[in-house]
């Protein structure tokens, strides 16, 4: 066997696992193809998180399967939350597919797979590694070779203690298991070197970090503060030390321009992450906090632990400690029970919250979650109806937030070129920039001129280059590169 190709779907945290397979299976001698079709094995890795994603791996196991039939020597596997979830289940149904294997076992995928090609019979592979957890870091040397990466998503802890009624993840994923903040600066400083601008935190509740070697000591902890409406909280006190691995990696990664984490849970949206934000420079102004409802009686049913009020208190507080910082959320429409009152109530708090982007998912049932006990009682009709208010609603919202920049200058994380040939980057705030200019940009932080907003995006001019990005290795380009002279800072 010689190549390998990758189909994800899914959130980042799929992404961020197909990566790291990638250079587990390039580290083993393999090369990875572009074109599915024209590979020796064919790995899907998904998630479960919703059905759709799932219904998705299943037509693409079928095509494969077809693929088989004139190649048999194709080799086809399954990774990630449906793996493990469905295991040897899927197998049974699935008689095409060769192997599974869960988020836990990525390093044994080359053994696997020598079994596969020796003849053995299908296997799965999916068992926490409960007791020992450990966490695949970037291997930079089997990274791909299209040159060094803007961005980068950093693993700080995986699985998931809380038990939202919706949700499957604690049953695919397991129980929180925290990595080292040691092991976090480390792999953050090795990034940097090699040109990373900009480092994605990943967790499930990643604001719920605490470290398993307690580095930071007790001060870092103990931080709930003092929220008017969460007396049961105040009861139960927060344990997060995520302030604290926030600052040790701003104090640690002088060369890293932008942090950023995803997805926290607004129980953990402690004083001290607010004070976190407002101290760090290297923070981004752009949360992401999924909020899931905006009706107190749907997130009771949806077991998310915070009030509305409670809520709005924490990321009022947030955007006042932080001027122009933007919000972003997840949030479920059609839930068991949820009524026109109920959704009324959600649209209202994406109204008051002045969401800048929303994540909208009609709600579907997944196996082992506690809402299956719950009537699916809205239909798919209303759901869908539902679900496009709320985009209408949220769309109007973000159109006005960037109508509103027309004009302004804004500094911009380039991260390479869009297919029409653009420079395409993010703001701190994350607003989606495009811009036109012949200079070799990616990596580089610039100032932009906002000319006109897009439905979703901005399209600005260049104004100036603001700082020279230490990059090791060449950025690769196209035609030979102009840089850009940088001005005096
Ligand atoms: N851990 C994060 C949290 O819940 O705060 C997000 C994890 S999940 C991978 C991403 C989003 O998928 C959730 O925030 C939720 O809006 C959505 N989701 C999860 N389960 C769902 C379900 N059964 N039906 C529809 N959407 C769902």
């Amino acid at each position: 066997m010689q190549n390998f190709a990758i189909v994800t779907f899914g959130c980042q945290m799929n992404q961020h696992d197909s990566d790291r397979i990638g250079e587990v299976l390039r580290a083993a001698g393999l090369s990875e193809v572009p074109d599915p079709e024209a590979a020796d094995f064919v790995l899907l890795n998904t998630c479960s998180v919703r059905e759709k994603a799932e219904q998705k791996l299943r037509s693409e196991v079928g095509r494969l399967g077809v693929l088989k039939r004139e190649r048999p020597g194709l080799i086809i596997g399954v990774a990630g939350c449906v793996a493990q979830q469905e295991g040897e289940k899927l197998l049974k149904k699935m008689p095409q597919i060769d192997l599974m294997i869960g988020p836990d076992n990525i390093p044994e995928l080359p053994a696997m797979l020598r079994e596969c090609e020796a003849g053995g019979p299908p296997r799965v592979r999916a068992e926490f590694d409960v007791d020992a957890p450990s966490f695949l870091a970037h291997d930079l040397q089997h990274a791909p070779t299209s040159g060094p990466a803007t961005t980068a998503f950093v693993t700080v802890m995986k699985g998931c203690n809380e038990r939202c009624s919706f949700c499957i993840v604690p049953y695919t994923r397991g129980p929180e298991r925290y990595r080292p903040a040691r092991e976090i600066l480390d792999e953050i400083a090795g990034l940097t070197r090699v040109g990373v601008r900009e480092v994605t935190l990943l967790g499930q509740t990643v604001n719920s970090y605490t470290d398993p070697e307690a580095a930071f000591g007790p001060s870092a902890r103990h931080a709930t503060g003092d929220w008017r409406h969460t007396e049961r909280q105040r009861a139960e006190s927060d344990e997060s030390e995520f302030p604290a691995l926030l600052s040790a990696i701003a104090e640690r990664a002088p060369n890293l321009a932008r942090l950023r984490y995803t997805s926290p849970h607004p129980r953990h949206l402690t004083r001290s992450l607010i004070r976190a934000h407002a101290e760090l420079n290297v923070l981004c102004r752009h949360v992401h906090m999924p909020v899931q409802s905006g009706s107190d009686r749907m997130l009771r049913r949806m077991i998310r632990r915070y009030t509305v009020a409670e809520y709005l208190e924490r990321v009022t507080a947030l955007t006042e400690a932080v001027a122009g910082l933007t919000l972003s959320t997840d949030i479920i429409v059609g839930f068991p029970g949820e009524s026109r009152s109920d959704f009324e109530q959600t649209l209202d708090l994406v109204e008051r919250a002045k969401f800048m982007s929303v994540f909208g998912f009609k709600y579907s049932p997944r196996p082992f979650t506690p809402a299956l006990k719950l009537a699916d009682d809205v239909s798919e009709e209303e759901k869908s109806s539902r679900l496009a208010e709320l985009f209408f609603v949220s769309n109007a919202i973000r159109h006005r937030h960037l109508n509103s920049l027309c004009g302004n200058e804004i500094t911009v994380l380039v991260e390479g070129r869009n297919k029409g040939g653009q420079w395409g980057g993010r703001s701190e705030r994350n607003e989606i920039v495009h811009f036109s200019s012949d200079f070799e940009l990616t990596g580089r932080l610039v100032k932009v001129r906002i000319q006109s907003a897009n439905k979703n995006s901005l399209l600005a001019e260049l104004a100036e280059a603001i700082d020279d990005a230490p990059r090791a290795l060449p950025a690769v380009a196209a035609k030979p590169q102009r840089h850009l002279p940088l001005s005096p800072v």
